[in-house]
């Protein structure tokens, strides 16, 4: 994405009630116009956005963003959900329109995470039935004698935001922690002081209380059940503050019942709100909360204008947060980087004219370390040219991932520590399918290949098409034309153009050996008009002309 001008103004509907905060955050940008429309109907939304000029939407749980929603979102660029859950979102639709969805899920870390050792320290000392005695009347003391913190271990099952917040505050309370990620790879964390199982049945008789936070996946989906308890310490405390199903209900009550487990915490349900009989709202040993784990004011100020600043940040091409459906892609890149993109974009476009039997794999290298950053968006911008004139459907940098592994091509990027002697260099080879094309194997047609550098100037360079030497700057109107090496060849090349009115404004040949005593050019053309189908047609029947193509880049 192209940084926006200083002068634009960019219109953000907040299409859900967002904190004021929010709203007040918006209203102080000098860049951007808030619509502020919360309630309306999906089909007034979808009018809305249809009619052009909404470049944001800003979104809770209270909207659906759906499929028809989306089907002609005029100038949206981004969704931001105020939030965590994007389950009221169409990701597909949103991917396939190349819309950015970000979530704001760093802003209710620290708030879910308290909410989360508030159900411990509540579990383990009796809270809620102590309170539900007091109430009613009773003075009960000896009934509510509760555990200490400090000396337990807490095993945390799922390390990341909030596991580590959650960890971070066990310690201080002298607990010992260990913890469950498969997502982890090294056997201990924060400063030595967790110890990491990558084996959840390992790490479960280790702890004194279990705390859940990872997604709900089918890999999680009733990871602690009846069996699993089987493994767990006797009396085992139990909270789950991240979504309900992780803990498998029946399991849980079914140990609450027979003793395996000394008490649970629960703030989220499979299904919310559980029903009003449901034994999860009524077991003496249950102490539950209605989905509170992000509700603080804190957290709905942070998530409101967090979700502001992300599409606001995305649409000045100043960086990406929280993105769901755009892994890889950055826009908070320096000029190096940035010139990398736009190169590779322009390579892609060059190349796809001469893939005319498929895409399979597309090798992508980068060799220099100070690209690393920018990988995944070169790679992006890579696809999209490569894909951009094969495909009928838009391809952009937000879908074109989803695109390519919808049609099996597979992606492979690189990045080289050490440049080249001539400096950082972009390197993309296009595979076709293996096998016979037309009952013949083509080997040379399989595999297409371009390199390209970026120097001081910020300029892009192409230093290589398919074997073939050379040092241009692939903008404007450009033909490539292979040819056998005969006498003559570039007379007849300039004498087509010149017939077809249209002038040749600068030319690169290279040469190479075919290795039967003969030779191969390649001649890039820049021309002041675009070289049109009949000038192609013509010159592609031109004894001598093996190839050609006509590209059109940005100037
Ligand atoms: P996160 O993505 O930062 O961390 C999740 C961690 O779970 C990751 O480190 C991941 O590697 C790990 N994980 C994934 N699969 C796993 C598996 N099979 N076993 C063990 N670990 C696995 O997410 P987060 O921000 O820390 O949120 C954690 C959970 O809390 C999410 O489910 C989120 O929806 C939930 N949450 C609940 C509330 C609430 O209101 N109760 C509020 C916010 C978040």
């Amino acid at each position: 994405m192209t940084p926006a001008t200083a002068t634009q103004t960019f219109k953000i509907l907040a299409a859900d009630k967002l904190a004021q905060q929010g709203l007040d955050w918006i209203a102080a940008q000098p860049d951007a116009e808030l619509v502020n429309k919360p309630g309306l109907s999906e089909s007034e939304y979808a009018a809305m956005l249809a009619e052009g000029g909404i470049q944001a939407m800003i979104v809770r749980s209270g909207i659906k963003v759906t499929r028809e929603v989306l089907a002609n979102p005029g100038d949206l660029k981004v969704i931001a959900r105020a939030g965590v859950g994007v389950d009221n979102i169409d990701l597909a639709a949103a991917t396939e329109k190349g819309i950015l969805v970000v979530n704001t899920a760093e802003a209710s870390t620290i708030t879910t995470a308290e909410h989360a050792f508030a159900l411990m320290i509540a579990l383990l000392r009796n809270i809620g039935p102590a309170y539900k005695t007091m109430t009613g009347g009773g003075w009960d003391r000896s009934k509510f004698q509760g555990r200490q913190l400090s000396g337990l271990t807490l095993g945390v099952v799922g390390f990341g935001r909030i596991g580590q917040t959650v960890a971070q505050r066990a310690l201080a309370f002298g607990m010992k922690v260990v913890a469950y990620d498969p997502v982890f790879n090294s056997p201990t964390a924060l400063d030595g002081q967790v110890k990491m199982y990558n084996d959840f049945s390992a790490m479960l008789p280790e702890a004194d209380v279990l705390t859940f936070h990872v997604p709900l996946n089918d890999a999680t989906r009733g990871m602690l059940d009846d069996e699993a308890f089987g493994r767990c310490r006797k009396g085992v405390y139990v909270v789950n503050a991240a979504r309900g199903g992780v803990v498998d209900e029946a399991g849980l009550l079914k140990a609450l019942d027979d003793g395996r487990c000394g008490g649970a915490a629960v703030d989220v349900y499979s299904s919310e709100p559980p029903p009003a009989d449901s034994a999860l709202r009524v077991h003496p040993k249950l102490l539950c909360t209605p989905h509170l784990g992000a509700s603080t004011k804190e957290a709905q100020e942070a998530v409101s204008s967090d979700a502001a600043a992300a599409c606001l940040a995305y649409l000045r091409g100043e960086g990406i947060k929280g993105a769901v459906n755009a892994g890889g892609l950055r826009v908070d890149l320096n000029d190096q980087q940035h010139g990398f993109v736009d190169l590779a974009g322009r390579m892609a476009r060059l190349l796809s004219p001469m893939i005319t039997r498929g895409v399979a794999r597309v090798e992508i290298e980068l060799a220099g370390k100070e690209l690393a950053k920018a990988a995944g968006t070169v790679e992006r911008a890579a696809m999209v040219g490569l894909l951009r004139g094969h495909l009928d459907d838009p391809v952009n940098m937000i879908n074109v991932a989803d695109v390519a592994q919808r049609r099996g091509i597979k992606t492979k990027t690189a990045v080289i520590d050490e440049p080249t002697e001539q400096g950082p260099q972009l390197t993309i080879v296009v595979h076709g399918p293996d096998g016979s094309v037309d009952g013949k194997t083509h080997p040379a047609d399989r595999t297409r290949r371009i390199a390209g550098r970026v120097y001081d100037d910020l300029k892009p360079r192409v230093v290589e098409i398919n074997g073939y030497a050379m040092d241009m700057t692939p903008d404007g109107h450009m033909v490539i034309l292979q040819n056998e090496d005969l006498p003559g060849m570039i007379g007849t090349v300039g004498m087509a153009f010149g017939d077809a009115g249209v002038n040749i404004a600068d030319m690169t040949i290279s040469r190479r050996d075919t290795g039967d005593g003969k030779a191969t050019a390649l001649m890039v053309l820049k021309t002041d008009a675009k070289a049109d189908e009949a000038l192609v047609g013509r010159l592609s029947h031109t004894p001598g002309v093996l190839k050609i193509a006509s590209v059109e880049l940005p100037g």
